[in-house]
């Protein structure tokens, strides 16, 4: 029986995959796997004995990297696990051209949705240039991860290495697209630390966002969030950890200490997930007291 849908995992692709995680590392990002192997066979094994799925995706920051990542290793682990994985394509969006065309590559392998990384990939999501990519996005119906808050991306590093955070504000740029792409379903990773108001406005005020609750540990959610993801936006919020960055039994075991109402635990760990990308859960599962 499917217990849960992590919306937010991260697996290497191309170059990437070659290197492994020790750059990841090196740039400032935890790896808290546990038990669990960071490999994406590793990673079919631990969510199967969770009875869980994966939205998995790579990130595509090639002109600031200079490294490359291959969307259609994405596919191909969907295709090896496709009861466990769901995938999403990940373009950097100044290859122009190359990026619209990369978003339809993506949809054709079967991959579900696209990740953006504004910090690491250095772009202001709100730049005109930008929209063919979008309207191609809209064009496919893919739902879209753009990153907010803080970065662990080079965190304490001297200059944080260039990256700068303005880009993953909720307001100004995720409300603006939202509402310039109100056919663009938005996931906002993240509780959005320290924009989490910001980031609740915009679920309350955007029908077409939604919120994703990986890279930050349940306990130390702000109240704020805790209060809406109870109540008003209790319908936009999914389970993710951000693996390797967290388990999900850690994630889980403080989830369970949060103060939620029971109604709406199933909403954020599977029903609201499965609905957002068309994921059959059998109806015993779907009854819910609310
Ligand atoms: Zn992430």
């Amino acid at each position: 029986m499917l217990k849960a849908i992590d919306m937010h995992v991260h697996i290497l692709t191309g170059e990437r995959a070659k290197q492994g995680w020790a750059p990841t590392v090196k740039a400032g990002l935890p790896m808290n796997t546990g038990k669990w192997s960071s490999d994406p066979d590793g990673m079919a094994e631990m969510y199967q004995s969770l009875e869980m799925m994966a939205v998995i995706f790579d990130v595509d920051g090639e002109t600031r990297s200079g490294i490359k990542i291959d969307n259609s290793e994405t596919a191909a682990w969907v295709k090896k696990y496709p009861q466990t994985f769901i995938g999403f394509g990940s373009v950097d969006p100044w290859k122009g051209k190359i990026a619209v065309e990369e978003v339809k590559r993506c949809a054709d392998m079967g991959l579900r949705g696209m990740k953006f990384q504004q910090a690491a990939q250095g772009f202001d999501p709100t730049n005109e240039r930008f929209f063919p990519m979008y309207e191609e996005i809209v064009r496919l119906k893919l739902p879209v991860i753009f990153h907010t808050g803080t970065t662990a991306v080079a965190a304490g590093s001297p200059g944080g290495k260039g990256i700068v955070l303005e880009y993953c504000k909720p307001i100004p740029y995720i409300d603006n697209l939202a509402a310039w792409f109100p056919e663009m379903r938005i996931i906002m990773a993240h509780p959005s630390w320290p924009w989490h108001d910001d980031q609740l406005a915009v679920l309350r005020h955007k029908g077409n966002t939604y919120m994703d609750l990986s890279g930050w540990a349940p306990k130390y959610f702000p109240q704020s969030t805790v209060h809406n993801i109870n109540t008003l936006v209790q319908d936009k919020a999914f389970f993710g950890t951000d693996f390797p960055m967290m388990t999900p039994e850690r994630w889980l075991s403080e989830f369970a200490e949060l103060p939620l109402k029971d109604s709406v635990r199933p909403k954020i760990l599977l029903l609201n997930a499965a609905k957002f990308l068309g994921i059959e859960v059998p109806s015993t599962q779907t009854a819910s007291n609310s």
